[in-house]
């Protein structure tokens, strides 16, 4: 490596660790800042009584490029395998195949038109790769035009009220539609779903990632929040942690952007304002270890007004594990009082949910079960979203801030967070 300076990285995470390992590819040295006492945000695991696995589910999609040019370049391509998965749809007190023509076609308690409107909105958002005129679009008011009333309330308004509540009537129709077309292309054939997972799960990637940045001289300090970035003559000095102080003139933020301002508040008042403004929603996520499967499906949408979720996923029915690994998100936006509630209240819902879902579930059945929160899972991409994002390389000479909601309209996802974080580190420029 030649050494054409340090770098500060802020967040461990897919993003953090990628623009670590780019700016070792171009000679320089990073220094990573992580907040949590392991590497991998959203996607770090932790030991589930024996069980190592993460904390929130993943899988993989065919349009997953940089994820999968990653692991050819770290040489890991070899621990990723495609496999085809089903899906299911609880509604009218029974689960319900979902996920192709055919399924939709044999779908109880919806009629022949809404099938037939459902489909077509379906297939040509698969086919449509023009999104700018979406961003303006309400994704409440874009679906009901396409695929009526009918539908909207059946299948989709559930998965919007119980992931964004309040927020539901104004999320961009954009970052919908880039959700149809991410699943909707993986496939094998249109009656075939096609989902990818690692062996190891989502860490294989972390700890090769990792191997790599340490080996090439750069840094990863665990359990180091960085408290403030400062700032002075519109440059960056540095960084403050509750201990130290480190001297920086570059900084690259991959942390959530809501934490910007508490951290960077002499950044110009209004681009503390547009991070201000942005909203995120928070997740709690229950997992589950069963003796028996729930279904065999990967994942399975929810309508059921017993139920307070979107729906759950079957993670062993994608990756093979010794016994069923089922993660249930309730998501929410965190200021709601439902997120002040104790691990115990989600817990015991899960349990009522899975067992009206699986009457062969009973107590006996759960082997373990355990709860994750992270406050900032998701932004809420409201309509013109990309108007409200400050740039990623801020007027301040240095300073590079993102996060997930600067691929809008794509979903957070890892492959998007790699590709993003490579993007960045490309883009930096040392005198
Ligand atoms: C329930 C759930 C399901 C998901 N499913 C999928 C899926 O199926 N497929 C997929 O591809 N993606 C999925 N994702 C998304 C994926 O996990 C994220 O896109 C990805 O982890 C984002 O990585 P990131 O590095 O951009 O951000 P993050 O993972 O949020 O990492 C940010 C890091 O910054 C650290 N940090 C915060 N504050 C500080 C501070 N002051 N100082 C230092 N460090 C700090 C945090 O601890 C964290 O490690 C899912 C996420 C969730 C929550």
């Amino acid at each position: 490596m030649s050494d054409k300076g340090k770098i500060a990285v802020l967040g461990a995470g897919p993003m953090g660790l990628a623009v670590a390992y780019q700016l070792i590819l171009d000679g320089y040295k990073p220094i990573v800042f992580e907040a949590d006492d392991r590497v991998g945000g959203m996607t770090a695991s932790f030991d589930f009584n024996g069980l190592n696995i993460e904390r929130y589910y993943h899988f993989h999609c065919t349009s997953d490029k940089a994820f999968l040019q990653i692991l050819t370049d770290l040489n890991i391509k070899h621990l990723f395998h495609w496999k085809e998965t089903k899906m299911g749809y609880w509604y009218l007190n029974r689960l319900q195949e979902w996920g192709n023509p055919l399924a939709l076609l044999k779908f109880k308690g919806l009629s022949f038109l809404s099938k037939i409107r459902y489909g077509i909105h379906a297939f040509t958002s698969t086919k449509r790769s023009n999104w700018i005129k979406l961003d303006k679009l309400s994704a409440k008011e874009w679906i009901i035009k396409w695929v009526g009333a009918e539908a909207f309330d059946i299948l989709w308004r559930k998965l919007f009220e119980y992931k964004f509540y309040h927020f539901s009537d104004s999320i961009s129709a954009a970052w919908i539609w880039s959700r149809i077309r991410r699943l909707g292309n993986s496939r094998y054939n249109i009656f075939r779903e096609k989902l990818g997972y690692l062996e190891g799960g989502s860490e294989t990637l972390l700890f090769a990632l990792k191997r790599n940045i340490l080996s090439n001289g750069g840094e990863i300090h665990l359990s180091t929040s960085i408290k403030e970035v400062q700032l002075e003559n519109n440059k960056v000095s540095g960084l403050r942690t509750e201990k130290n102080f480190y001297e920086f003139e570059n900084v690259i933020s991959t942390i959530p952007l809501p934490y910007i301002p508490k951290i960077i508040p002499k950044l110009p008042k209004k681009i503390l304002e547009k991070y201000s403004n942005i909203k995120n929603i928070a997740v709690v996520c229950v997992i589950a270890k069963l003796s028996e499967k729930v279904s065999d499906n990967f994942w399975v949408n929810v309508n059921d007004p017993e139920m307070d979720i979107p729906g759950f996923v079957e993670y062993s029915n994608l990756r093979p594990l010794q016994n069923s690994i089922v993660y249930v998100p309730f998501y929410m936006p965190g200021e709601h009082s439902y997120y002040n509630e104790p691990d115990k209240f989600f817990i015991e819902k899960v349990k009522l949910y899975l067992k009206k879902i699986n009457s062969r579930i009973d107590e006996k059945k759960f082997i373990d079960i355990k709860a994750s929160r992270y406050r900032f899972a998701q932004p809420i991409c409201e309509t013109n979203f990309l108007d409200q994002l400050p740039p990623i390389n801020l007027p301040i000479k240095g300073l590079y801030v993102a996060d997930t909601s600067y691929y809008y309209p794509e979903d957070r996802g890892i492959s998007e967070s790699v590709e993003l974080g490579i993007k960045i580190a490309k883009s930096i420029k040392v005198d």
